[in-house]
């Protein structure tokens, strides 16, 4: 208490910036919650486009976001709102690293007024956007990175890019890749990025910067994991280039946050409108019954996969929601002819949902996912078993931490070509329901659930690192303006005081 009022009286300002994808703003926002409740304030900053998606799906979007005290501000990323950037991935990310660094810049100066020192304290930044670090330098303000994949990745990439290990290469496509930390992982386990195989250039490129180039210019290293999930690959990395993990940076009802620690509000932003059906007909079925089925926000399955999924889904004799996204929340294209019908007893097909507000419904039985991070942590959250589905980035390593690490859940193994089939999934939904695991497989999504709740409680593991990062950020304010650019140097795990306290 007595923290926060030092904090909430030096009237200090953290900004975060983050590309604008629900997947990295989200856990940006439920972070910069934390953070004000232990006194700081808090602005985010995202490009045009991400206003306008959250114009769309909630018109009542202002320039707060609704219900917190976290202001929200835009910058241009160089490009027209309507200009498809997931289809034209590469030409999005050239131009928001050309455009982005001076429009975050004039944002600033617009936001400091003309003070005699920047309003900002601190710069939060993400992966995608690692210019940010350099926007920060120059106006003098200390950054941090808030890391948004299992800290596993984080170990993997920094081990990749500055070739400590071995990895696969052209002339050696499908070594065993031993990591600390780490079970032995096969190629079909790591992040496609690192692949040989691999076709898409421009977030390689950025992940390259970011471990080569940008890495060490970060005061702070924030993971969205929690100690007690990865202790080991945490661990290793302690003395090369430290993580601190601060979540699972999901719903504050998913991990039971109290009000004082920024629990009364569940922050978030939907990028598509959530159907509110869904909830009303999860509670008129029985418990532990319903498959949910999502792939995120990006992905998009070939039609093959759908009917094989839809196929597997049918047979199963099982309740089943399965979010299809499709432009505009219109009726998704795609599926078999007549599947709809066949199945209305008993599946629901939506465009959005509140995915949290599903995982953590009694009715909900298993998850088959595509395994972004964000889904897996609110799973741990919501202690509900998953069917891994991988499709690429980090969501390989994803699918292997959730089977082999933490145990709860079971994986599709697709066919040569890719394809995941209708027998597969059927074996899938067979195991995780009912398979000689599934017991276990249940239990330990339990025992995940309640850590994850005890790393974000008061004194957990995530909590005390947020208290130390928020107690430097306070320190270096009152010695401000001292405060000189070359003091922002990355930290080791000798000088840096973060590393004194909480484990992780
Ligand atoms: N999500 C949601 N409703 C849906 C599907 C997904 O709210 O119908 C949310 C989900 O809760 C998660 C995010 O979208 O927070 C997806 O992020 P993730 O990292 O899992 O995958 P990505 O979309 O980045 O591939």
């Amino acid at each position: 208490m007595a923290a926060f009022k030092e904090a909430r009286e030096a009237e200090i300002h953290v900004l975060m910036v983050a590309f604008s994808a629900q997947g990295h703003i989200n856990p940006m926002l439920r972070l910069g919650n934390r953070l004000t409740s232990k006194g700081l304030h808090v602005t985010l900053a995202t490009t045009d486009v991400g206003r306008n998606r959250m114009l769309k799906s909630n018109p009542s979007t202002t320039t707060a976001s609704n219900d917190t005290n976290i202001r929200l501000e835009f910058f241009s990323d160089g490009l027209s709102d309507d200009f498809d950037r997931w289809n034209h991935i590469d030409h999005f990310l050239d131009s928001i690293g050309k455009f982005g660094p001076t429009n975050l810049s004039k944002l600033i100066n617009d936001l400091s007024g003309d003070g005699h020192r920047p309003k900002f304290s601190c710069i939060i930044s993400n992966p995608f956007v690692p210019w940010v670090v350099d926007v920060a330098a120059q106006h003098k303000i200390p950054c941090a990175l808030l890391w948004i994949q299992p800290s596993a990745l984080y170990a993997l990439y920094y081990r990749f890019f500055h070739h400590l290990n071995s990895f696969p290469t052209q002339s050696d496509p499908n070594p065993t890749v031993y990591l600390p930390g780490l079970p032995p992982l096969q190629t079909a386990d790591l992040p496609t990025f690192v692949l040989p195989s691999n076709t898409i250039t421009g977030f390689p490129k950025l992940l390259s910067e970011l471990f080569k180039s940008h890495m060490k210019k970060f005061k702070w290293i924030l993971g969205n994991s929690f100690y007690e999930l990865e202790k080991e690959v945490v661990d290793s990395m302690a003395q090369l280039c430290p993580i601190r993990p601060v979540g699972p940076l999901v719903p504050s009802t998913l991990v039971g946050l109290s009000e004082g620690q920024g629990g009364d509000n569940d922050i978030g932003v939907d990028m598509w409108k959530p159907e509110e059906k869904c909830i009303e007909w999860l509670d008129r079925r029985s418990v532990s019954s319903v498959i949910y089925v999502s792939f995120g926000s990006v992905t998009v399955l070939s039609e093959k996969q759908m009917e094989n999924i839809a196929m597997a889904l049918k047979n199963s004799d099982r309740p089943f929601l399965w979010v299809l996204k499709s432009k505009d929340n219109a009726v998704p294209v795609g599926l078999p002819a007549g599947f709809l019908e066949e199945t209305e007893d008993r599946g629901l097909v939506v465009s959005w949902c509140t995915q949290t507000k599903v995982l953590a419904h009694p009715a909900v039985a298993c998850f088959m996912s595509h395994c972004g991070w964000n889904s897996t942590l609110e799973t741990i959250a919501a202690g509900v078993p998953m069917i891994a589905c991988p499709q690429w980035t980090d969501q390989p390593s994803n699918a292997k931490l959730i089977v082999d690490v933490f145990e709860m859940g079971v994986r599709v193994e697709p066919d040569p070509d890719g394809m995941v089939s209708k027998e597969e999934v059927e074996r899938c939904i067979v195991e995780i329901t009912k398979g000689p695991k599934s017991e276990e497989m249940k239990r330990k999504g339990v025992q995940w659930k309640e850590a994850a709740k005890n790393a974000v409680a008061e004194h957990g593991s995530s909590d005390q690192n947020i208290q130390i990062f928020v107690d430097e950020i306070v320190g270096m304010h009152s010695l401000a303006p001292s405060m000189a650019p070359h003091s922002m140097t990355m930290t080791t795990s000798e000088e840096s005081p973060m590393l004194e306290g909480a484990k992780g």
